[in-house]
Protein backbone atom coordinates (compact mmCIF):
# COMPACT_ATOMS: atom_id res chain seq x y z
CA UNK A 1 0.00 0.00 0.00
CA UNK A 2 2.31 2.99 -1.35
CA UNK A 3 0.22 5.27 -3.42
CA UNK A 4 -0.15 8.03 -0.97
CA UNK A 5 3.06 9.30 -1.75
CA UNK A 6 3.72 11.90 -4.22
CA UNK A 7 3.22 9.56 -7.42
CA UNK A 8 -0.72 9.08 -6.03
CA UNK A 9 -1.26 13.01 -6.47
CA UNK A 10 0.47 14.46 -8.74
CA UNK A 11 1.76 17.55 -8.17
CA UNK A 12 -0.96 20.72 -9.58
CA UNK A 13 1.70 21.79 -11.87
CA UNK A 14 0.78 18.84 -14.24
CA UNK A 15 -1.12 20.64 -16.46
CA UNK A 16 1.48 23.76 -17.10
CA UNK A 17 3.90 20.90 -17.49
CA UNK A 18 2.11 20.20 -20.85
CA UNK A 19 4.88 21.17 -23.18
CA UNK A 20 4.21 22.10 -26.98
CA UNK A 21 4.64 18.13 -27.91
CA UNK A 22 2.37 17.17 -25.44
CA UNK A 23 -0.23 19.40 -26.94
CA UNK A 24 0.39 18.22 -30.49
CA UNK A 25 0.06 14.64 -29.54
CA UNK A 26 -3.25 15.52 -27.92
CA UNK A 27 -4.50 17.51 -31.33
CA UNK A 28 -3.00 14.24 -33.26
CA UNK A 29 -4.75 12.05 -31.09
CA UNK A 30 -8.09 14.32 -31.22
CA UNK A 31 -7.97 15.04 -35.12
CA UNK A 32 -6.90 11.25 -35.51
CA UNK A 33 -10.48 10.13 -33.95
CA UNK A 34 -12.22 12.33 -36.17
CA UNK A 35 -11.28 11.39 -39.44
CA UNK A 36 -10.71 7.61 -38.00
CA UNK A 37 -12.84 4.91 -39.46
CA UNK A 38 -13.29 1.08 -38.78
CA UNK A 39 -9.45 0.08 -38.70
CA UNK A 40 -9.02 -3.83 -39.14
CA UNK A 41 -5.63 -4.02 -37.49
CA UNK A 42 -3.00 -7.17 -38.58
CA UNK A 43 -3.62 -9.45 -35.79
CA UNK A 44 -0.61 -10.59 -33.83
CA UNK A 45 -0.20 -8.25 -31.61
CA UNK A 46 -1.77 -9.14 -28.50
CA UNK A 47 -2.12 -12.00 -26.51
CA UNK A 48 -5.74 -13.12 -27.28
CA UNK A 49 -4.74 -13.55 -30.96
CA UNK A 50 -4.78 -16.78 -32.52
CA UNK A 51 -1.46 -18.42 -32.80
CA UNK A 52 1.37 -18.87 -31.06
CA UNK A 53 3.80 -16.18 -30.77
CA UNK A 54 1.19 -13.76 -31.04
CA UNK A 55 2.89 -11.01 -28.28
CA UNK A 56 5.66 -10.63 -30.80
CA UNK A 57 9.16 -12.36 -31.50
CA UNK A 58 10.69 -13.59 -28.29
CA UNK A 59 13.78 -13.69 -30.29
CA UNK A 60 14.13 -9.76 -31.17
CA UNK A 61 17.42 -8.41 -29.90
CA UNK A 62 16.99 -5.26 -27.46
CA UNK A 63 18.00 -2.45 -29.26
CA UNK A 64 18.06 1.34 -28.58
CA UNK A 65 15.63 2.92 -30.78
CA UNK A 66 16.11 6.81 -31.21
CA UNK A 67 15.30 9.80 -28.61
CA UNK A 68 11.80 10.92 -29.68
CA UNK A 69 11.60 13.25 -26.75
CA UNK A 70 7.56 11.41 -26.81
CA UNK A 71 8.34 10.44 -23.00
CA UNK A 72 8.00 13.33 -20.27
CA UNK A 73 6.77 11.46 -18.17
CA UNK A 74 8.98 10.41 -15.18
CA UNK A 75 11.74 8.02 -16.08
CA UNK A 76 12.17 4.76 -13.69
CA UNK A 77 13.62 5.69 -10.48
CA UNK A 78 14.28 3.43 -7.34
CA UNK A 79 11.80 4.19 -4.60
CA UNK A 80 9.10 4.90 -6.87
CA UNK A 81 8.11 1.12 -7.77
CA UNK A 82 5.66 1.05 -4.21
CA UNK A 83 4.77 -2.69 -3.91
CA UNK A 84 1.68 -3.61 -5.46
CA UNK A 85 -1.50 -2.79 -3.73
CA UNK A 86 -2.64 -5.59 -1.44
CA UNK A 87 -4.38 -8.49 -3.93
CA UNK A 88 -7.11 -8.82 -0.97
CA UNK A 89 -9.95 -7.43 -2.64
CA UNK A 90 -10.31 -4.07 -1.15
CA UNK A 91 -12.67 -2.69 0.90
CA UNK A 92 -15.35 -2.00 -1.31
CA UNK A 93 -16.80 0.37 0.58
CA UNK A 94 -16.97 3.53 -2.41
CA UNK A 95 -17.05 6.56 -1.65
CA UNK A 96 -20.69 7.60 -0.68
CA UNK A 97 -21.06 10.85 -2.58
CA UNK A 98 -18.38 9.79 -5.57
CA UNK A 99 -19.43 11.27 -9.05
CA UNK A 100 -19.36 7.24 -9.71
CA UNK A 101 -21.62 6.16 -7.29
CA UNK A 102 -23.98 3.46 -8.73
CA UNK A 103 -21.55 2.50 -11.44
CA UNK A 104 -20.08 -0.37 -12.20
CA UNK A 105 -16.68 -0.87 -13.50
CA UNK A 106 -14.81 -4.36 -14.37
CA UNK A 107 -11.12 -3.99 -14.88
CA UNK A 108 -9.36 -7.22 -16.36
CA UNK A 109 -5.97 -7.76 -15.85
CA UNK A 110 -4.96 -9.56 -18.65
CA UNK A 111 -3.18 -12.95 -18.32
CA UNK A 112 -2.34 -14.28 -15.12
CA UNK A 113 1.12 -14.72 -13.29
CA UNK A 114 0.78 -18.71 -12.97
CA UNK A 115 -0.02 -19.30 -16.38
CA UNK A 116 3.16 -20.18 -16.99
CA UNK A 117 2.68 -23.72 -15.07
CA UNK A 118 -0.71 -24.40 -16.58
CA UNK A 119 -0.31 -24.35 -20.49
CA UNK A 120 -2.07 -27.33 -20.88
CA UNK A 121 -5.33 -25.68 -19.43
CA UNK A 122 -4.78 -22.52 -21.37
CA UNK A 123 -4.36 -23.93 -24.32
CA UNK A 124 -7.46 -25.57 -24.52
CA UNK A 125 -9.81 -24.13 -27.18
CA UNK A 126 -13.21 -21.90 -26.29
CA UNK A 127 -15.68 -20.76 -28.27
CA UNK A 128 -15.39 -17.13 -28.91
CA UNK A 129 -18.67 -16.96 -31.02
CA UNK A 130 -16.59 -16.08 -34.04
CA UNK A 131 -14.12 -18.81 -33.82
CA UNK A 132 -12.63 -20.84 -31.41
CA UNK A 133 -9.06 -20.37 -29.70
CA UNK A 134 -7.12 -20.67 -27.09
CA UNK A 135 -8.80 -20.31 -23.57
CA UNK A 136 -5.82 -17.47 -22.52
CA UNK A 137 -2.22 -17.13 -23.05
CA UNK A 138 0.72 -16.40 -20.90
CA UNK A 139 1.29 -13.03 -22.12
CA UNK A 140 4.62 -11.33 -22.83
CA UNK A 141 7.41 -9.71 -20.44
CA UNK A 142 10.46 -7.26 -20.50
CA UNK A 143 14.15 -8.38 -21.42
CA UNK A 144 14.23 -8.00 -17.61
CA UNK A 145 11.94 -10.50 -16.94
CA UNK A 146 8.95 -7.90 -15.77
CA UNK A 147 5.98 -9.98 -16.63
CA UNK A 148 3.03 -8.51 -18.31
CA UNK A 149 0.82 -10.08 -16.02
CA UNK A 150 2.43 -8.71 -13.18
CA UNK A 151 2.06 -5.39 -14.88
CA UNK A 152 -1.34 -5.94 -15.77
CA UNK A 153 -2.47 -6.75 -11.89
CA UNK A 154 -0.72 -4.03 -10.42
CA UNK A 155 -2.23 -1.47 -13.13
CA UNK A 156 -5.93 -2.94 -12.23
CA UNK A 157 -4.88 -2.43 -8.17
CA UNK A 158 -4.03 0.77 -8.78
CA UNK A 159 -7.09 1.54 -11.38
CA UNK A 160 -9.53 0.33 -8.39
CA UNK A 161 -7.74 2.17 -5.21
CA UNK A 162 -8.81 5.77 -8.16
CA UNK A 163 -12.34 4.41 -9.59
CA UNK A 164 -13.29 3.42 -5.74
CA UNK A 165 -12.61 6.79 -4.37
CA UNK A 166 -14.91 8.05 -7.50
CA UNK A 167 -17.59 6.02 -5.90
CA UNK A 168 -17.53 3.17 -8.21
CA UNK A 169 -17.95 -0.28 -7.63
CA UNK A 170 -14.97 -1.98 -8.82
CA UNK A 171 -14.15 -5.77 -9.74
CA UNK A 172 -11.71 -7.60 -11.23
CA UNK A 173 -11.97 -10.38 -13.49
CA UNK A 174 -8.80 -11.75 -11.39
CA UNK A 175 -6.85 -11.01 -8.35
CA UNK A 176 -3.87 -13.41 -8.74
CA UNK A 177 -6.46 -15.71 -6.91
CA UNK A 178 -6.78 -18.56 -9.53
CA UNK A 179 -4.40 -21.13 -10.87
CA UNK A 180 -4.76 -19.85 -14.63
CA UNK A 181 -7.06 -17.58 -16.45
CA UNK A 182 -9.70 -17.19 -16.41
CA UNK A 183 -10.70 -18.18 -19.95
CA UNK A 184 -11.15 -15.28 -22.54
CA UNK A 185 -15.13 -16.16 -22.61
CA UNK A 186 -15.41 -16.10 -19.15
CA UNK A 187 -13.56 -12.91 -18.69
CA UNK A 188 -16.39 -11.04 -21.08
CA UNK A 189 -19.32 -13.07 -19.11
CA UNK A 190 -17.54 -11.32 -15.82
CA UNK A 191 -18.16 -8.53 -17.35
CA UNK A 192 -21.28 -8.96 -18.62
CA UNK A 193 -23.07 -10.76 -15.46
CA UNK A 194 -22.14 -7.67 -13.25
CA UNK A 195 -23.55 -5.60 -15.81
CA UNK A 196 -21.19 -3.56 -16.00
CA UNK A 197 -21.00 0.10 -16.99
CA UNK A 198 -17.55 -0.28 -18.52
CA UNK A 199 -14.93 -2.79 -19.06
CA UNK A 200 -11.10 -2.55 -19.19
CA UNK A 201 -8.70 -4.83 -20.27
CA UNK A 202 -5.03 -3.84 -19.31
CA UNK A 203 -2.23 -5.11 -21.55
CA UNK A 204 1.40 -4.30 -22.16
CA UNK A 205 2.14 -5.62 -25.80
CA UNK A 206 5.22 -7.51 -26.93
CA UNK A 207 5.75 -5.80 -30.24
CA UNK A 208 9.64 -5.57 -32.28
CA UNK A 209 12.09 -3.41 -30.46
CA UNK A 210 11.69 0.25 -31.78
CA UNK A 211 7.98 -0.06 -31.52
CA UNK A 212 6.72 2.26 -29.21
CA UNK A 213 3.14 3.64 -27.60
CA UNK A 214 0.05 2.56 -26.52
CA UNK A 215 -2.99 1.42 -27.95
CA UNK A 216 -6.70 1.06 -27.04
CA UNK A 217 -8.36 -1.95 -29.01
CA UNK A 218 -12.24 -1.32 -29.88
CA UNK A 219 -14.21 -4.11 -30.62
CA UNK A 220 -15.26 -4.42 -34.27
CA UNK A 221 -19.29 -5.21 -35.33
CA UNK A 222 -19.21 -9.23 -35.07
CA UNK A 223 -22.66 -11.48 -34.86
CA UNK A 224 -21.96 -14.59 -34.56
CA UNK A 225 -22.69 -17.13 -32.41
CA UNK A 226 -22.72 -16.00 -29.35
CA UNK A 227 -21.02 -12.95 -30.03
CA UNK A 228 -23.13 -9.76 -31.35
CA UNK A 229 -20.83 -7.03 -30.72
CA UNK A 230 -23.38 -4.51 -32.56
CA UNK A 231 -24.89 -2.96 -29.36
CA UNK A 232 -21.58 -2.01 -27.86
CA UNK A 233 -19.45 -0.62 -31.16
CA UNK A 234 -20.61 2.89 -30.83
CA UNK A 235 -20.26 3.19 -26.71
CA UNK A 236 -16.99 1.03 -26.54
CA UNK A 237 -15.51 3.52 -29.34
CA UNK A 238 -16.16 6.44 -27.22
CA UNK A 239 -14.60 4.69 -23.98
CA UNK A 240 -11.82 4.03 -25.95
CA UNK A 241 -11.43 7.30 -27.29
CA UNK A 242 -12.03 8.92 -23.76
CA UNK A 243 -9.43 6.44 -22.53
CA UNK A 244 -7.17 7.58 -25.49
CA UNK A 245 -6.81 11.03 -24.84
CA UNK A 246 -6.75 11.30 -20.96
CA UNK A 247 -3.67 8.62 -20.81
CA UNK A 248 -1.42 10.52 -23.39
CA UNK A 249 -2.60 13.91 -21.13
CA UNK A 250 -1.57 12.24 -18.07
CA UNK A 251 0.98 10.03 -19.05
CA UNK A 252 2.25 12.05 -21.57
CA UNK A 253 3.26 9.09 -23.57
CA UNK A 254 2.30 8.81 -27.61
CA UNK A 255 0.24 6.89 -29.50
CA UNK A 256 1.54 3.67 -30.63
CA UNK A 257 3.98 4.43 -33.85
CA UNK A 258 3.51 1.12 -35.08
CA UNK A 259 -0.64 0.42 -35.09
CA UNK A 260 -2.99 3.00 -35.63
CA UNK A 261 -1.73 5.52 -37.74
CA UNK A 262 -1.01 7.67 -34.75
CA UNK A 263 -4.64 7.58 -33.29
CA UNK A 264 -3.71 5.62 -30.94
CA UNK A 265 -6.77 3.53 -31.70
CA UNK A 266 -7.51 -0.18 -33.55
CA UNK A 267 -10.23 -1.89 -34.13
CA UNK A 268 -10.15 -5.79 -33.71
CA UNK A 269 -12.92 -8.81 -34.12
CA UNK A 270 -10.59 -11.29 -33.12
CA UNK A 271 -10.43 -10.62 -29.37
CA UNK A 272 -12.99 -13.20 -27.86
CA UNK A 273 -13.19 -10.69 -24.54
CA UNK A 274 -14.45 -7.95 -26.54
CA UNK A 275 -16.68 -10.08 -28.99
CA UNK A 276 -18.47 -11.90 -26.23
CA UNK A 277 -19.15 -8.94 -24.40
CA UNK A 278 -22.77 -7.19 -23.73
CA UNK A 279 -21.60 -4.80 -22.10
CA UNK A 280 -18.77 -1.50 -23.15
CA UNK A 281 -15.76 -2.69 -23.22
CA UNK A 282 -11.95 -1.69 -24.93
CA UNK A 283 -8.29 -3.53 -24.19
CA UNK A 284 -5.66 -0.86 -23.40
CA UNK A 285 -2.09 -1.85 -24.53
CA UNK A 286 -0.11 0.66 -22.40
CA UNK A 287 3.34 0.27 -24.31
CA UNK A 288 5.67 -2.44 -25.84
CA UNK A 289 7.67 -4.61 -22.93
CA UNK A 290 10.03 -6.13 -26.15
CA UNK A 291 11.41 -1.92 -26.53
CA UNK A 292 14.06 -1.16 -24.01
CA UNK A 293 12.28 2.70 -23.70
CA UNK A 294 9.27 1.41 -23.24
CA UNK A 295 9.90 -1.36 -21.11
CA UNK A 296 11.49 1.56 -18.57
CA UNK A 297 8.34 3.13 -18.54
CA UNK A 298 6.09 0.15 -17.94
CA UNK A 299 8.90 -0.97 -14.93
CA UNK A 300 8.18 1.93 -13.42
CA UNK A 301 6.16 2.35 -10.41
CA UNK A 302 5.34 6.06 -10.90
CA UNK A 303 4.49 5.66 -14.61
CA UNK A 304 2.22 3.14 -13.78
CA UNK A 305 0.43 5.13 -11.35
CA UNK A 306 0.19 7.82 -14.06
CA UNK A 307 -0.62 5.03 -16.61
CA UNK A 308 -3.28 3.61 -14.44
CA UNK A 309 -4.96 7.10 -13.21
CA UNK A 310 -5.02 8.32 -16.57
CA UNK A 311 -6.98 5.14 -18.13
CA UNK A 312 -9.27 5.77 -14.97
CA UNK A 313 -9.75 9.33 -16.13
CA UNK A 314 -11.15 8.41 -19.76
CA UNK A 315 -13.45 5.70 -17.39
CA UNK A 316 -14.94 9.03 -15.50
CA UNK A 317 -15.24 10.95 -18.26
CA UNK A 318 -16.75 8.20 -20.40
CA UNK A 319 -19.29 7.73 -17.09
CA UNK A 320 -19.64 11.09 -16.29
CA UNK A 321 -21.13 12.02 -20.42
ZN1 LIG B 1 -1.64 -9.16 -23.10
Amino acid sequence: MSYTGPDFDPPPRRRSRRGPLTVALAALVCGGLLGWGVYAAAGGTDDDAAGAGAEGSPSAAPRTPSPTASSPAASPSAGDEGSPASRAPSASAPAAAGPLKGKVVVIDPGHNPANFEHTAEINRQVDVGTHRKECDTTGTSTDDGYAEAEFTLDVAHRMRTVLEKQGATVKLTQDGDRPFGPCVDERARIGNAAKADAVVSIHADGSGAGNRGFHVILPGEVNAGEADTRAIVEPSRELGERIAGAFVRVTGTAPSNYIGGGTGLVTRKDLGGLNLSTVPKVFVECGNMRDSKDAALLSSGAWRQKAARGISEGIVSFLRG
